[in-house]
């Protein structure tokens, strides 16, 4: 891991450096204690194109077979959580507007992502994009 990032602002936008919000997920094997966080983290992965957080996040039955970021030219500015949601012990929802560039063009990603826990480990199960 570079060093430089660690004194960065996180790129979840949650006004803590690196170091003290989404690496504890990323680097550090934490298991994120809420939806809202490994959404949070997982936005932190695209950002630094850790293929790796965002599989081990990914729950296992939609869980893509492969992922390759390192051709996706998208260039990503910021995220806004809009609501966070507990629908049942073990879901949850998080509504986002995840702003990127692509080719130059500003563009806006609004998705309510939907979370499942097992054995207290949350996971990324699929997304509606509005
Ligand atoms: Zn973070």
């Amino acid at each position: 891991m570079n060093t430089m990032i660690r004194t960065l602002p996180c790129p979840c936008d949650n006004e803590k450096n690196y170091s003290e919000c989404c690496s504890a997920y990323l680097d550090e094997g934490k298991f994120a204690p809420s939806a809202e966080t490994l959404m949070r983290s997982r936005y932190t992965a695209y950002v630094l194109q850790r293929n790796d957080y965002l599989m081990k996040t990914w729950h296992p039955e939609t869980r893509p077979i492969n992922l390759n970021l390192i051709t996706d030219q998208s260039k990503w500015l910021g995220l806004t959580v809009k609501r966070s949601e507990q629908t049942a012990p073990d879901q949850a929802i998080v509504e986002f507007i995840a702003r990127y560039k692509v080719n130059g063009k500003a563009q806006r990603l609004h998705e309510i992502s939907r979370f499942k826990c097992i054995d207290k480990q949350w996971y990324y199960l699929d997304g509606h994009i509005l």
